[in-house]
């Protein structure tokens, strides 16, 4: 199997992740707001935890690094 044919995304650990509590004051995801490919996103607005878009997400790992409650995983699928 060739390595090209793993797919590496970020993925939100929702038990984890939890906007009211990283950012109490007005909710916002550091980590969505870190993604520089705009592909982790508040779908539902404000205070709701962020969606990854797999298929566009480049590994580069900046939301990991930013979110404060440890709540964005490296996923990889084969
Ligand atoms: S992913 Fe991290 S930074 Fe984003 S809302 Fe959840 S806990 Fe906060
Ligand atoms: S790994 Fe990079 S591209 Fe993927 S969601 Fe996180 S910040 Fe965005």
């Amino acid at each position: 199997m060739s390595l090209q044919s793993k797919k590496i995304f970020a993925m939100v650990a929702y038990e984890k992740c939890d906007p009211g509590q990283c950012d109490p004051e007005e909710g916002i995801c550091a980590a969505a707001k870190a993604c520089p490919y705009k592909v982790m996103k508040q779908m539902d607005g404000a205070f709701e935890p962020p969606m990854v878009f797999h298929d566009m997400c480049m590994g580069c790992w900046d939301c990991i690094e930013a979110c404060p409650l440890d709540a964005v995983r490296i996923k990889e699928v084969s």
